[in-house]
């Protein structure tokens, strides 16, 4: 039923984009341009929905006054498991959205390569996260809002510049930029508020 909803959607869009062509423009062309265009714009949409997912995330850890990350991952357009930074709740340094989720992810699907997986997480990962991300092969890395002290990716270092590193996932940065780095100044601001009426 899916594929036949998919294959409806195909066409109507295909049908459309014949239809859109400048004149002089052969129609094939602008109706594959015009596709190209909307593929792109699907997939933005799609990044945006697995984003707001892995907001839910950051709030669970807002709530459980841990500072508010959240992680999904996507395998084949499901999510296989989403987590929140959970350090200060168990006490363990490892204890960061992307590492939890990571590990839940293997555990899905019974492999530690998680070669077909994209990760979703609010903010920049850290070095420790980063090189996680690497070890389990994950193709895909987007994030919300830069971490300028302690993102791997380029902000505060950018890993992926080691020579001779065996793995390069793809990185796509601000989306959902503002909302992810919202919760996190929210979370620090009343947490300074807390400490001021001590
Ligand atoms: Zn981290």
């Amino acid at each position: 039923m899916t594929l036949y909803n998919e294959g409806v959607k195909c066409y109507n869009l295909y049908a459309i984009a014949m239809n859109v062509c400048e004149p002089g423009q052969d129609r094939n062309v602008a109706a594959l341009s015009f596709m190209f265009m909307c593929g792109g714009l699907l997939n933005m949409k799609r990044q945006i929905e697995y984003m707001k997912i892995a907001l839910e995330e950051a709030q669970l850890a807002a709530l459980e006054d841990e500072v508010p990350v959240g992680c999904v991952i996507v395998c084949d357009n499901q999510i296989i498991a989403r987590a929140h930074n959970q350090r200060d709740k168990t006490n363990n340094p490892l204890g960061h959205a992307e590492m939890l989720a990571i590990k839940k992810a293997s555990e899905v699907i019974g492999d530690w390569q998680l070669v077909n997986c994209e990760l979703y997480v609010t903010v920049e990962p850290c070095i420790m996260c980063g090189g996680a991300i690497i070890q389990s092969r994950i193709s895909k890395v987007v994030y919300g809002t830069p971490d300028i002290k302690g993102g791997a990716f380029g902000s505060s270092i950018d890993i992926l510049t080691a020579t001779n590193i065996n793995h390069r996932p793809k990185i796509i940065k601000g989306v959902l930029e503002q909302e992810c780095s919202q919760i996190i100044k929210d979370y620090f601001k009343e947490k300074r508020n807390i400490n001021l009426k001590k």
